[in-house]
């Protein structure tokens, strides 16, 4: 039989995602798998969301239907939805027309490209961009903008981005809380966007994962609560991180009706439809107690001040986490200079895993001395995390 070309796996994919490998989150986690080390790189709980969830998702599930919904969702989750938009930011929302169930914030960002751009096409994205947008936009052939954000407290460059708009430009991409920079975007620089994007009648796509991980007295402001945007987003959301469920993949979006129409569009021919009994779950988690959020933010902000001030302590600089629950480290005082060098080290010399944050500036002309360590974590694995870097670091 004759031996398959060299480059047969390079050829059986596309030319828009060749340059793509495969994803970094999922390559630190193996590696933190085959080492048996702490994992605090990609961003997922190490315990489970509250059992009331889960136990509403079995007895759904046990109970049935278990077929086909409607391909926007479950209507009692998108009137979920709705009722949360309203009472987390007093935004009036049409569950019929204007929310969509997606299979994470992942399929929705995906329907959402496939919708709303095609070749002739740009977007614009800031920098340290999510992976899942670069790639998304080779493959509908839009071209890219990217504008980096600003020094250290990344910071909107306005006259960049105000240049970055042009005729071509049809979306920008908003992510706040950002991810991997953890930077919450104030109302200022919101309506700054906002504005742009009415001037050159542009859409925003929003990526709200962490809208409920921002620190501090900040609050989340939500595109769809800019007045300049609320006919111009697409915001996309997720029960992920809320609700501490990663793996069900919940998501949805939330837009005017002419948006929602063009997603669902694309939705409709993707997954066509979500999980009802999990659809089912969330519309009960949704609407969970002030004190839920409050509980969960509580923790998240004193895991946050452990592990930001063990990671000083360790004689890493560490930048201020805003939003999300991620916190990053400049590994330069320790005498590294190569990010994706020293995450590919950590887990077999250290045991703890990390991300390397170049990875999300394009051609890694950036972030070279930036790590990124969760802490979506039981308290006892961030001490063993740390108690791990400490015997590390005594030894070099
Ligand atoms: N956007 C950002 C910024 C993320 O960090 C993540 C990871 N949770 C996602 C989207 C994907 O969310 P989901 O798991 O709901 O697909
Ligand atoms: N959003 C998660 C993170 O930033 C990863 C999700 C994924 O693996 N696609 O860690």
């Amino acid at each position: 039989m004759q031996e398959p070309p060299e480059n047969a796996d390079r050829n059986a994919v596309v030319h828009a995602l060749r340059p793509f490998g495969t994803t970094i989150f999922s390559e630190m986690t193996a590696l933190a798998d085959r080492c048996g080390a702490v994992n605090l790189s990609q961003g997922f709980p190490d315990f489970d969301g509250p059992e009331t969830i889960r136990a509403r998702a079995a007895e759904a599930l046990l109970e049935g239907p278990n077929q086909y919904i409607a391909s926007a969702g479950l209507p009692s989750f998108r009137q979920a939805v709705a009722r949360k938009m309203k009472r987390f930011y007093d935004l009036e929302v049409d569950p019929e027309g204007e929310v969509t169930v997606t299979s994470g914030a992942t399929e929705g960002l995906c329907a959402a490209f496939l919708a709303l751009l095609e070749a002739g096409d740009e977007v614009v994205l800031l920098e340290p961009t999510y992976d899942a947008y670069p790639p998304l936009a080779a493959l509908v052939r839009a071209r890219v903008r990217r504008v980096p954000l600003r020094g250290a407290g990344f910071d909107l460059p306005v006259d960049e981005l105000t240049q970055a708009f042009g005729s071509a430009t049809r979306a920008i991409v908003i992510n706040s809380p950002m991810n991997p920079c953890c930077k919450v975007f104030t109302r200022e620089e919101l309506e700054i966007i906002g504005a742009l994007c009415a001037e050159h009648d542009v859409i925003a796509i929003g990526d709200e994962v962490y809208e409920h991980l921002v620190y501090d007295g900040r609050r989340h402001v939500s595109l769809l609560g800019i007045p300049a945007l609320r006919d111009r987003a697409l915001v996309i959301s997720s029960t992920a991180k809320t609700f501490s469920l990663t793996g069900w993949k919940v998501g949805y979006a939330v837009a005017p009706p002419h948006l929602t129409k063009a997603v669902r569009m694309s939705h409709q021919f993707i997954t066509f439809c979500g999980q009802r009994f999990l659809q089912e779950a969330m519309t009960y988690a949704m609407d969970l107690p002030d004190s839920y959020y409050r509980d969960l933010l509580d923790g998240y902000e004193r895991k946050r001040d452990f592990l930001s001030g063990s990671l000083r302590d360790l004689g890493f600089d560490v930048y201020p986490t805003q939003g999300t629950y991620y916190v990053l480290a400049d590994i330069s005082p320790l005498g590294f200079e190569d990010d994706l060098e020293f995450c590919r080290m950590l887990p077999v010399q250290a045991g703890v895993a990390a991300i390397p944050c170049s990875m999300f500036w394009e051609g890694r002309r950036s972030g070279r001395s930036l790590v990124r360590f969760c802490f979506c974590k039981r308290d006892d694995t961030l001490e063993e995390a740390v108690a791990r870097l400490k015997t590390w670091i005594r030894s070099r």
